[in-house]
């Protein structure tokens, strides 16, 4: 299967974050930003980088944006840029388009566009972080839907050398732990038999609800 390719407009913190990541998984990066200063930092470091301006149609034609599998819009502060240059590349044809916002009108904005993903990387990180304060073992969480998330947490002294049927999250927590992870290598769906020790990630699935309430009483 041919390998997908990633254009990425706008080079700021977030646009150079994503295609630098992208570069080490192996993937071909064309990234694009209007400032001369800064394609020329990372025109080493990606496949192409180019100077040129997102909001003009014939630019991103020449450019060839239509052949990228995927574009992310990474410009935040200039709405109306983030705007059109979704517009151009969702005319152009490229089949998934990801934009950054910052703030939710702009959300909803780029959402009537019909892009397939909107991210806000401060507010996600900010509730992130705030919820790795609260819960010190706490390394991750994906929200499944508003009231269901999959956690990856440290295994606590406290739960060193228990089997998963003393854990017994199911039954106690109405959660599953469907992973641990350890140096050794990850265990997909454990059984009861299986020891977690300390250090060892969990990794749990269940309601809001529920894990926070593992979270509170064995955490
Ligand atoms: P971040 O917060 O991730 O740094 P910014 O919105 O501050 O995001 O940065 C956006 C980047 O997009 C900047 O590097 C800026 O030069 C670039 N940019 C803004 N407008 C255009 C445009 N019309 N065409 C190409 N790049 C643009």
């Amino acid at each position: 299967m041919k390998k997908q390719q990633f254009v990425v407009i706008g080079l700021g913190r977030f646009g150079s974050s994503i295609a630098l990541e992208l570069m080490a998984l192996n993937y071909e990066v064309l990234g694009i930003d209007r400032n001369e200063e800064i394609v020329s930092d990372m025109s080493d470091l990606l496949t192409y980088a180019v100077v040129a301006d997102a909001s003009d149609e014939e630019v991103l034609k020449s450019l060839g944006v239509r052949n990228f599998d995927c574009g992310i819009v990474a410009i935040g502060e200039d709405i109306q840029t983030s705007i059109l240059a979704t517009i151009l590349l969702k005319d152009l044809g490229v089949s998934t388009v990801i934009a950054k916002a910052i703030s939710v009108l702009h959300g909803r904005a780029l959402e009537k566009l019909g892009v397939d993903r909107v991210v806000y990387p401060e507010r996600d990180m900010g509730i992130r972080v705030a919820h790795q304060l609260v819960t010190p073992n706490l390394l991750d969480y994906i929200e499944l839907s508003e009231d269901y998330s999959i956690v990856e947490m440290k295994v606590p002294m406290c739960l060193d050398g228990k089997t998963l049927t003393e854990i017994n999250t199911r039954s106690r927590f109405g959660c599953s732990i469907v992973a641990l992870h350890r140096t050794a290598g990850i265990i997909i769906a454990p059984t009861g038999m299986d020891q977690v020790r300390m250090g060892d990630i969990m990794v749990l699935i269940g309601s809001n609800a529920n894990i926070e309430q593992f979270e509170n009483e064995v955490m």
